[in-house]
């Protein structure tokens, strides 16, 4: 049957997005214990920008503040050379206390809800690193169950609230005939209802008039989430994880939001090194992250890396980022036909992971 016409001819009108941005953006770092948040944390402390330059608002030592780079401002600096450079800043507190039953009072109980309320989006840390010397509350690593015991908290934490404001708006709807409260208490039940079938709050669709409500409310489980995948730096660096299979299985089915890998003891180690060290360690390490611009060809994608990559380039043998994450190793993105040969002409796009065999001299170098 053919969908019946619209109601309204009107040009859609802009949906109001979840959330209250202020005028910064800030992100709540979360995870169980011994995940490895403080690390992060620290690290992040390290790099960010001093708290003598925020004259007006106190810094608590669980915020940092660190830069946004953006070329575009670094352009313009030079060109008005301002007395005063303020760039964009990401604003990240380090929340402790969510464990298993924190909604009902266990580890540092309630105390995580005030700051957690605050923030605009949630960095999640994942524990995907073996240590039998770093005790797991749980006693074993196991990133997938320890992913449903938060975001189960963080409902539950929001489904108390729900029920603390149905009864409110219940007392406000005895003395009162107020359309709104109706309207008001209405959602409530909907909102509680997705929450008991185990829904984040972000995850369902909400007209526009619910979203104007829901973010009145600061519920926790509607803030945006990126999810950080902390693994030792051997992991990380030859990227595969044995977690990550998993883990990106579960995001997918729950919302599919960015999922990015990390090695936080890596980044504290060259956090605490100097800038000469930490590109001599780069180099050894080949911790390599290329930076080219769009449409960049492979032939002068691979000339970033050596001039000879370019005058003597062969092919380009490549994979992308999302589909090695997905499937876990190189042997299986081949298995799976997604690991390709690419020649000359070749546009490479963000999320490559390129292997370039190259020949200046006839002697079959790759
Ligand atoms: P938090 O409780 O989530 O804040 O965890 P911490 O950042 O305090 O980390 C707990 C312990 O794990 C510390 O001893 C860290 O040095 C250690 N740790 C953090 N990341 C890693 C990692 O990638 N590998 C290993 N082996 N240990 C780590």
């Amino acid at each position: 049957m053919p969908p019946k016409a619209a109601k309204s001819k009107e040009a859609p009108a802009e949906r109001p997005i979840l959330g209250r941005f202020s005028s910064h953006l800030k992100i709540g770092i979360v995870g169980l214990p011994n995940v490895g948040k403080s690390t992060l944390f620290n690290t992040l402390t390290k790099l960010s920008i001093p708290a003598e330059n925020f004259p007006f608002c106190t810094i608590e030592p669980n915020e940092a503040r660190v830069h946004v780079p953006d070329e575009r401002f670094e352009w313009l600096l030079q060109l008005y050379k301002p007395k005063s450079e303020v760039s964009a800043f990401l604003e990240i507190h380090d929340i402790a206390g969510l464990v298993r039953g924190a909604h009902e009072g266990q580890g540092l109980g309630n105390n995580f809800l005030s700051h957690i309320r605050a923030v605009d989006g949630i960095f999640h840390v994942l524990r995907a690193f073996e240590d039998p010397d770093i005790i797991h509350v749980d006693d074993s690593v196991d990133p997938v169950r320890d992913l449903e015991v938060i975001s189960a908290e963080l409902r539950l934490k929001d489904l108390e609230f729900m029920e603390r404001r149905i009864e409110d708006v219940e007392k406000s709807m005895k003395r009162s005939n107020d359309k709104q409260l109706k309207v008001e208490h209405e959602l409530c039940l909907r909102v509680k209802a997705s929450l008991e079938e185990g829904k984040d709050v972000r995850l369902v669709e909400w007209k526009a008039a619910d979203i104007e409500i829901l973010n009145t409310f600061q519920l926790l489980s509607a803030k945006p989430v990126v999810y950080l995948v902390n693994m030792n730096e051997k992991d990380y660096q030859r990227k595969k994880n044995k977690f990550l299979p998993k883990i990106h299985a579960w995001v997918q089915e729950h919302g599919g939001e960015t999922i990015i890998p990390v090695s936080c003891a890596l980044e504290k180690n060259l956090a605490d090194m100097s800038l000469d060290e930490n590109v001599k360690y780069c180099a050894e390490n080949k911790v390599k992250c290329w930076q080219i611009r769009r449409q960049t060809k492979a032939p002068q994608a691979a000339g970033t890396i050596h001039t000879d990559f370019e005058k003597g380039f062969i092919c380009a043998e490549v994979m992308k980022f999302e589909d090695l994450k997905e499937l876990g190793s190189e042997a299986a993105v081949k298995a799976a036909g997604k690991y390709r040969q690419e020649g000359k002409t070749y546009v490479v796009v963000d999320g490559d992971i390129i292997f370039f065999k190259f020949n200046v001299s006839g002697g079959g170098k790759k």
